[in-house]
């Protein structure tokens, strides 16, 4: 599998939309390279994990063929995850040719905003070519080449968050955002999975804290909260030695600087993953 981060920071952004602090003070001064925009994961170039309201200049940044997303798994209806406008511009006189049909996946409050989102402006020509499947947690489906499967997250009350195993020719990645360390539910299909089919090769851990460690309950978390879901899938078996792993979805607060970031690699093994950074495994 190939994954491409296109998008590293969380809700706000680094720098931060309306943020005039030290951090994104330095980041404006950086420029393009040192930018975190909102977050969205390609693997394949076909598949897609979350859209959000950049996916438009990743598309631009980075040479990214949007119209080629055959697949989108959306973790939940947070805007930084989720930008549902731009859809309405997938065909009519908008953007041609469209031949196929673009397929996303999510929980129900997903499909709500779908639905809100392109309410007013959606054309039957467009809405053709886009399927919005609300998925159940802990059934894997399958899509193109894929199975996946939505896993709850911990990520407030509001809605159904989902965190996604994805497997592939023997493959597998769990993408883990947004979410504070996992509920029990989650460990233990996980585990129960590893046991039948394999351990995980990589994961994408959420770090919005950074070197903060949130705890138990939060929604997010920091390092610490990383290290303690690494050493219970260990215990669980649902990783190895040669599982990878990478941390995303970077707050301001954290002042996720290039160079505050080389000492994670050594400390923790994790590759602290940047706009553009692809990968493969
Ligand atoms: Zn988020
Ligand atoms: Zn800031
Ligand atoms: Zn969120």
């Amino acid at each position: 599998m190939k994954l491409t981060f296109l998008g590293t920071g969380a809700a706000e952004g680094v720098p931060a939309v309306f943020c005039g602090c030290e951090t994104c003070r330095e980041v404006r001064r950086r420029g393009e390279s040192a930018f975190r925009t909102r977050a969205q994961l390609l693997i394949d170039g076909e598949v897609c994990i979350d859209f959000p309201p950049d996916a438009y200049y990743h598309s631009l940044r980075f040479g990214v063929d949007l119209s080629a997303i055959r697949y989108l798994l959306v973790t939940h209806s947070h805007m930084d995850h989720f930008y549902a406008h731009d859809f309405i511009l997938r065909g009519y006189k908008y953007a041609s040719p469209i031949k196929t049909k673009l397929q996303i996946f999510g929980n129900g409050e997903v499909k709500k905003v779908f639905d809100e989102c392109t309410r007013r402006e959606m054309r039957e020509a467009v809405s053709s070519l886009i399927e919005v499947t609300v998925v159940p947690p802990f059934e894997p489906f399958r899509f193109g080449d894929y199975v996946a499967t939505a896993l709850k997250a911990q990520h407030g009350n509001a809605e159904e968050a989902y965190v996604y195993l994805i497997e592939r020719e023997g493959k597998s990645y769990l993408h883990l955002t947004d979410s504070g360390r996992l509920p029990v539910e989650t460990l233990d299909w996980l585990e129960a999975w590893a046991k039948h089919v394999k351990r995980v090769d990589f994961v994408t851990f959420d770090c919005t804290f950074l070197f903060y460690t949130a705890g138990e309950i939060s929604r997010h978390m920091g390092l610490g909260d990383n290290k303690a879901m690494q050493d219970e899938f260990i215990r669980r078996g649902i990783v190895d030695g040669r599982t990878q792993y990478a941390i995303t979805h970077f707050s301001h607060n954290g002042a996720p600087l290039k160079e505050r970031l080389e000492s994670v690699e050594a400390d923790y093994g994790y590759i602290a993953s940047y706009d553009g950074l692809s990968l493969s495994f």
